[in-house]
């Protein structure tokens, strides 16, 4: 996965969850920030805390360029060819960026650089900054059950932003419990799709099988996660080799007559 942001603190507010979610399912994740955030605080700062919030998320990858803040714009053809090298070298299946629905013009340019430089890639989906506007209209929903903690705390590793309102751990968690209710999820993040290839979002069905609860602590990195998650084998939860099509269904037919039970009243149906 390739994750494309313009400043330094935007993938861990808009996507934080979905990332370590990503990570912790066995994705490599790659970020790519385009400016050091100069307008809007302490640069030295701001470099730092987008190494400490990509570390604990643990992302294989941080490119931090210094495109000049406030002005991403200026830099479009830039953008494209750092975008386009990223690509060719990573190999994404799916590209996560900014929306153009979103009030900040260099979320909006990242945006256009990132759909110009991903223009036969298959999988962008945009995820939502506090700047989204009222026009952002998600229909793909990332379940973040146990990973808002682990959102929260890598958004406070910004500490040079923490006066901004939306840094605020309840407000993180406020937009969660709204998007999964959107998504009928107690939490969720949410992301308008450029265009999406549904395979590649399949290693999240063998995801969700098996929940497990990551225990978050400031010190946490992406062993302490993974180490949480060996400890709970959710994939003996799923067949190693996907049973036949054909076999499946002789297998449903069997189950069903051997427990008398009609179609309504299986688990199935329920769901
Ligand atoms: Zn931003």
């Amino acid at each position: 996965m390739l994750a494309i942001a313009a400043h330094p603190d935007d993938l861990e507010l808009a996507c934080g969850g979905t990332l370590a979610k990503f990570v912790d399912s066995g994705h490599e994740v790659q970020e790519l920030v385009m400016s050091d955030g100069e307008r809007g605080g302490n640069v030295e700062a701001r470099c730092g805390e987008a190494r400490r919030g990509a570390s604990f998320l643990g992302l294989a990858g941080l490119q931090h360029f210094s495109f000049t803040d406030a002005d991403l714009a200026g830099h479009a053809q830039e953008m494209i060819q750092e975008i386009e090298a990223a690509i060719a070298r990573f190999k994404p299946d799916i590209i996560l960026t900014h929306s153009h629905h979103d009030y900040h013009q260099d979320h909006q340019a990242v945006h256009a650089a990132t759909l110009r430089a991903a223009r036969r890639h298959s999988s962008i989906l945009c995820y939502e900054s506090p700047s989204a506007t009222r026009e952002f209209d998600p229909c793909v929903f990332v379940d973040i059950d146990d990973y808002v903690e682990a959102k929260v705390q890598a958004v406070l590793m910004h500490g040079d932003q923490r006066d901004k309102p939306y840094m605020a751990a309840e407000r993180l968690r406020g937009i969660a419990i709204f998007r999964g209710a959107q998504a009928r999820r107690k939490v969720a993040e949410a992301f308008e799709p450029v265009r999406m290839l549904a395979t590649e979002m399949g290693s999240f069905e063998a995801e969700s099988i098996g929940r497990r609860v990551i225990a978050v602590h400031p010190e946490s990195s992406r062993e302490s996660r993974r180490s949480a998650l060996n400890q709970t084998c959710w994939e003996a939860a799923l067949p190693k080799q996907p049973m036949p099509y054909g076999e499946q269904l002789a297998r449903m037919d069997w189950d069903q007559d051997r427990a008398g039970a009609r179609p309504e009243d299986t688990d199935h149906a329920n769901r």
